[in-house]
């Protein structure tokens, strides 16, 4: 059970003692289930933003461990996190919303709004599903060990949910036992794949993806960057996609006079107030195109990616 890096005893600390207490504080308050929704809301990010980290760089030295971890996080987040492999690790981290990125911000239309920005998350899931497909198809044919471990966190994720579900309705009946898998692994799973998608549009509309800083939205506020494991500094992310997110803000701060002022934002909830509330009556407050737009970078030179392991 050895870490690779120490300070992922906080990242434990989320996994294994908040994301299964916020759930067991809603199953001992059936009465007051939607009190607890935004801490559900909240397990949910993390889970996506400690799935997201841990297939960049895995939490643990042991390879048994990391794929016990990964079926762990997997059922709080509601999907198996073997799928960040095709869709972020080969395919975003590549194009970084250019074309060939499954995930681009500008698939339907070039203008940003909130109507986008909150279905991104239905358009992006559709187009990586391609992906997803054809990574199982080569685990299954060529790599049986990765094929165990997807097969493995998908039945983890189909069966927990259920249980979950059930236990729910056994403790306080059907109606009550609904809610309270809502208020609890329900607003958790949703917001963990929905959030992922929502914060990755933000940190990349209106950037240029072809400029070595410029290609990602950054908010550096610290609370924010607490609460998410520095997810907040996106540019150095994309740089270095294997550094540990403990040293994500000093890997930012040697690169931040080279980033487009406007894509270093104080704070995330300031910047949606001021871009999808305010902007639509004050067009100033709105982001601008920063250098030269995704959907004009050059096409990328496609070609078949080997699987990678689930962990290092
Ligand atoms: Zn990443």
């Amino acid at each position: 059970m050895k870490l690779r890096n120490t300070a992922d005893v906080r990242t434990l600390l989320w996994a294994f003692v908040l994301f299964p207490g916020v759930a067991a504080l809603v199953y001992a308050n059936p009465a007051h289930a939607w009190w607890f929704i935004p801490l559900s809301l909240y397990t949910g990010f993390s889970s996506g933003v400690l799935a997201h980290y841990h297939n960049h760089c895995p939490v643990f030295a042991s390879r048994r461990v990391n794929a016990l971890y990964s079926i762990w996080i997997s059922v709080f987040y509601g999907y198996p996190i073997f799928a960040w492999i095709p869709t972020h690790n080969a395919n975003h981290h590549k194009y970084v919303n250019g074309p060939g990125d499954a995930t681009i911000t500008w698939r339907y239309t070039k203008k940003d709004s909130l109507f986008t920005a909150v279905t991104f998350f239905f358009v992006s899931s559709y187009w990586q599903g391609g992906l997803i497909k054809a990574y199982i198809k080569q685990a299954r044919e060529n790599h049986p060990k990765i094929y165990r471990q997807i097969l493995t966190q998908y039945a983890a994720v189909i069966l927990g949910q259920l249980s979950f579900f059930a236990i729910a309705v056994k403790l306080h009946g059907l109606k009550a036992g609904a809610i309270v898998y809502a208020c609890s692994f329900g607003a958790t799973a949703a917001m963990g794949m929905w959030g992922m998608m929502f914060i990755n549009y933000i940190q990349h509309v209106y950037c240029d993806p072809t400029d070595k800083y410029d290609h990602s939205r950054n908010f550096v506020g610290g609370l924010g960057n607490w609460l998410v494991f520095n997810s907040g500094y996106h540019t150095a992310h994309h740089e270095k996609a294997g550094a540990h997110w403990s040293t994500l803000p000093q890997i930012h701060a040697a690169m931040a006079d080279k980033i487009h002022p406007d894509l270093n934002q104080p704070s995330i909830a300031w910047f949606l107030i001021k871009t999808y509330v305010l902007g639509p009556f004050v067009p100033s407050l709105r982001p601008k195109q920063i250098g030269r737009p995704a959907y004009e970078a050059p096409a990328p030179v496609e070609k078949d990616a080997e699987p990678e392991s689930l962990a290092a």
